[in-house]
């Protein structure tokens, strides 16, 4: 029998505050083990807790840049169970009235992949297992998240990569968080089952928690789907429960039974007021969303006529889309720019968080004015790209680099000239084009290039010459 793949996903976004949900403390990554907290996060009897606002900023910002809309009154819940990452033995969450609901994301295919819902609470401290003991850091407990649910909406794993690489992108433009998949801030609960091909029910499904790669977790839902079709094939039932990725055996292994909601024993958390957020204060939030990457894609395919490729390799690091952006000022050919940047800028890094960074010595000020010298004729590409090279080395300016001479480009009286003194002094390259030769005027333009220091435009220069032989 054929199979189709359901899946669902519960992302984890860490938010980039500088303080906690509930509390002063740093949200700062690392740090000495329980050094970042306080009798609030690690829950000590009496203390109270107080929401951040930029919590409730960011999660909004999210909410409305993946198409939700924003409930008018949310509320916080305690979500009880017992384990050593959580001292108060509850996490403080959205249970039934989450901030933001009803979204989309839609896919390069024209699928469009439903949110649920997006909520915000508290992290849970980590557990470091080492020398057959267990000890707890604290550090992350209370720093603020956003939980992103879809729809049991995907049908491929390459649905899920695009779908979290676009995540991951637009909380990075709208500065939410910086959503890195190996510090953690960004975390992932892969929900699969399966079903026959034409089927309309859903399956039993398991969930792979905490899936903290890309690669790890195409190879876990390839291991997974494969193992409940062979559960299914034997006669079996899937058991709906939690399962995690062993990663040294590349398997899933079962973790838990599911747990349903009535063990959690939510109830309304009764230390923190109601949420309310006003129509006014939700456009003003609105208005704090810079223009979010698809847009941005489409523009630069539409508007600035590049290539799909090229569009999708500049917007993907936020810093190189806004120097792209501020470079073309004023420019008419916006390719050169693309160019530069894909070819000899980043080539010049090695990591994706170096591109991230874009760390160049080069002000979008310096390119304008390098773009511009090239698109007026004044310099010539190799020129150009020699210069460029040049500035990124060094830090020097256009001005710096090229000479007076340079600058001074070539005017067509100029390269009429030395045109006509290529066609005199090569009488035979002359007669041989006369004879048929098309290829005669390279030689002619050979000369035109070497009297020129490459300064010529080869194309007009080649029209200049054959017009000076058919009029003599
Ligand atoms: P919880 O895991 O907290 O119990 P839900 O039951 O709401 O929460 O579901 C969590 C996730 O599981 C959602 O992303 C949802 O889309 C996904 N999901 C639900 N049913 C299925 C299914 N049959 N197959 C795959 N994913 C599913
Ligand atoms: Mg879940
Ligand atoms: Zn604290």
């Amino acid at each position: 029998m054929e199979y189709e793949i359901v899946m669902g996903l519960e992302t984890h976004v860490e938010l980039s505050t500088n303080t906690k949900i509930f509390c002063g403390c740093t949200t700062e990554f690392g740090g000495e083990p329980n050094t970042h907290c306080c009798p609030i996060c690690i829950g000590l009897p009496g203390t109270m807790p107080k929401l951040n606002y930029q919590v409730v900023r960011y999660a909004v910002m999210a909410g409305l840049s993946l198409n939700c809309e924003i409930a008018k009154v949310a509320k916080m819940d305690r979500k009880n169970y017992v384990y050593p990452d959580l001292p108060k033995a509850y996490q403080i969450s959205e249970y039934d009235k989450p901030l933001c609901e009803h979204g989309y994301i839609e896919l390069s295919n024209g699928r469009k992949i439903g949110i649920t819902r997006i909520h915000i609470e508290e992290d849970a401290g980590k557990l470091i297992h080492e020398r057959g003991q267990t000890f707890i850091d604290y550090n992350r407990g209370g720093v603020p998240l956003i939980e992103i649910v879809s729809e049991p909406d995907f049908r491929s794993v390459d649905e899920v990569t695009e779908y979290l690489e676009y995540l991951q992108l637009t909380m990075r433009y709208i500065g939410v968080s910086d959503c890195k998949m190996q510090e953690g801030s960004m975390r992932c609960d892969v929900n699969v089952s399966v079903r026959p091909v034409g089927s309309d029910k859903f399956g039993t499904r398991t969930e792979l928690k905490n899936m903290n790669s890309f690669t790890n977790i195409a190879k876990a839902v390839k291991y997974e789907v494969q193992r409940q079709i062979d559960v299914i094939e034997s006669g079996e039932k899937v058991v709906q429960e939690t399962r995690r990725f062993n990663d040294a055996s590349g398997t899933t292994e079962s973790m838990r039974g599911k747990e349903d909601a009535h063990d959690y024993r939510y109830f309304r958390e009764p230390d923190l007021v109601t949420i309310s957020v006003s129509d006014d204060e939700i456009e003003k939030i609105r208005k704090l969303i810079p223009e979010l990457p698809n847009k941005k894609i489409s523009k630069y395919i539409e508007l600035y006529g590049l290539s799909e490729v090229d569009a999708k390799l500049l917007v993907k690091y936020k810093r190189v889309a806004d120097f792209f952006e501020k470079s073309i000022d004023g420019v008419k050919v916006y390719k050169n720019c693309s160019n530069f940047i894909i070819s000899l800028i980043f080539s010049r890094f090695e990591t994706e968080d170096q591109k991230e960074q874009f760390n160049i010595n080069v002000t979008p000020e310096d390119m304008n004015e390098l773009l511009k010298l090239l698109e007026a004729g004044t310099i010539r590409n190799n020129v150009a790209k020699k210069t460029l090279g040049e500035m990124l080395d060094t830090g020097k300016k256009v001005k710096d680099i090229l000479s007076e001479d340079d600058l001074k480009g070539l005017s067509q009286e100029e390269l009429t000239g030395i045109c006509n003194k290529a066609v005199e002094s090569n009488p035979k390259a002359v007669a041989d084009y006369l004879g048929g030769k098309d290829k005669a005027v390279k030689s002619m333009l050979g000369f035109v290039m070497k009297n020129t220091q490459g300064k010529a435009d080869a194309q007009l220069a080649e029209k200049i010459i054959i017009d000076i032989i058919k009029n003599k």
